[in-house]
């Protein structure tokens, strides 16, 4: 039996890892070939791993350590939680104080009259829940026909069989028979990518419009739901048009579709506010959230109704629910990290200071020449790296080839920053100071400097012809 720990070497970790642990998205041969990174422990923004480098981390986990690493009252809040109650459920006409304190500050918080939770692991699950409250509620309202959702290609909603089938991404979709009948999806608002000869502001109506013509080709009597994360994250964290979420708004309302606005990445201070949708402006019926609100500390997730939907859905039996839904120990860890970001003024700080000075740094980058546009909200932003910033234009190579020589650099260079396509991405945790800014920028511009030569060096640098 082995007894691995923290002192066993490294390449045995390594070996032991490709022969029993399969990981997430990942080519395991692949993965196996070159060896897991195996970190070790954290602090604030810094990882170490078992090899003794310290690593920024720019990504906050998977853009949820949003207090950053080694909080205390956050281990404390989930020992007290395990001593007194480790678990119950919430099924059976019984309930416990985290759930109850958890929702009745989630209430609060949330904006407009979103004031009912319904309580989930992850984000993955939160949407599936999403998935059958919007078409119970419209059978329950005696319109059994409204259950189409429509999405966006490129979507991120997770990768369980409904969430992944709300999502967007084709990748997702090839494997297992996916997506689901009744979804629909429609461009996202990549306006870099996509964009064309439009302005910004004409390509985001352009593409809010295609809501509308889907929900006339569908018919509007058969659409229970229009689905988008108010900033698109794992797409490559593209911000839309200021033009775009005016419009999307206008069309729901015209045309009576509920708007789910998922907040696993935008919520709990991502964006500069408490969620995402105060950002960009909109009035969600339902909000997925997850990540941020623990920090990552725990896993949970949830549904946040407004009014109008927790009263049609209370009225019936809703048959759907997780062992975990409202775990103990992950609403008193949430609970915590809720007051944290609060008495410690984090999302205030986002919004007022660290966001203006991160976005200000993070846009300078554009002055390297592998760098096309640069798009910052609060603390989520992606540059787009072209062979030729004047047309737009994308690298010959498959997509992904440049983004991947260049996350190498920056993982070389004891900084993680992720690879969306040929877009590189940021999403630090929000407690970043300014000097640690200063050191993500340098860190990322040596990196794009060696991704540059090696480019260079392999006759990379050409762009694709445009069709
Ligand atoms: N929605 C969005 C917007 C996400 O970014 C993610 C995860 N990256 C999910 C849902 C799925 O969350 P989870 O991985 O917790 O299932």
């Amino acid at each position: 039996m082995p007894n691995l720990s923290t002192n066993t070497p490294t390449a045995e970790l390594q070996a032991a890892d490709a022969a029993h642990h399969m990981h997430p998205f990942t080519h395991a041969a692949g993965l196996a070939k070159k060896g897991a990174r195996i970190i070790t422990r954290a602090e604030g923004v810094w990882l170490n791993d078992s090899e003794g480098h310290r690593i920024l981390d720019g990504m906050a986990g998977l853009w949820c350590v949003n207090v950053g690493y080694g909080r205390e009252t956050l281990v404390e809040a989930a020992a007290k939680q395990m001593r007194e109650l480790p678990f119950y459920n919430t099924f059976f006409q019984t309930s416990h104080v985290p759930a109850i304190a958890l929702a009745e500050r989630l209430a609060q918080l949330a904006p407009g009259d979103l004031n009912h939770v319904f309580y989930s692991c992850s984000g993955s699950e939160a949407n599936d829940t999403n998935l059958r409250l919007v078409r119970t509620y419209w059978a329950e309202k005696g319109q059994p026909d409204k259950q189409w959702i429509i999405s966006r290609w490129n979507a991120y909603h997770g990768s369980s069989v409904g969430s992944g089938s709300l999502g967007g991404m084709k990748g997702i979709h090839a494997q297992g028979g996916m997506p689901i009948p009744g979804i629909a999806y429609i461009d996202q608002p990549n306006w870099w990518s996509e964009g064309g000869d439009l302005s910004p502001e004409e390509f985001g109506l352009e593409r809010a419009r295609q809501l509308e013509a889907k929900i006339l080709e569908l018919g509007p009597e058969n659409v229970a739901a229009f689905i988008a994360e108010p900033v698109q994250g794992a797409g490559g964290v593209i911000v839309p048009p200021d033009t775009y979420w005016p419009e999307i708004q206008r069309i729901v309302d015209q045309y009576g579709i509920l708007l789910i606005a998922d907040e696993v990445i935008c919520g709990f201070g991502r964006t500069g506010n408490w969620f995402g949708s105060q950002t960009m402006g909109i009035r969600p019926d339902i909000m997925t959230v997850a990540k941020g609100l623990s920090s990552g500390y725990q896993p949970i997730g949830g549904s946040i109704l407004s009014d109008k939907v927790a009263e049609v859905i209370g009225n019936c039996e809703f048959n759907h629910g997780y062992t975990y839904s409202g775990h103990p120990v992950a609403c008193a860890v949430a609970l915590e990290n809720l007051r944290i970001l609060d008495d410690e003024g984090i999302v205030t700080r986002v919004r007022e200071e660290t966001g203006p000075y991160l976005k200000e740094k993070f846009e300078s980058l554009t002055e390297h020449p592998l760098v096309g546009e640069a798009k910052i909200v609060g603390m989520m932003g992606s540059i787009a790296l072209t062979p030729d910033k004047a047309s737009r234009a994308a690298f010959e190579a498959e997509a992904g080839t440049v983004g991947y020589i260049t996350r190498e650099r920056c993982f070389a260079n004891n900084l993680i920053m992720r690879h969306v396509g040929d877009r590189m991405i940021i999403s630090p945790p929000l407690v970043i100071s300014k000097d640690e800014i200063d050191e993500l920028i340098k860190r990322a511009w040596q990196s794009l400097d060696e991704a540059h030569v090696k480019l260079k060096d392999e006759g990379l640098m050409k762009a694709a012809v445009r069709n």
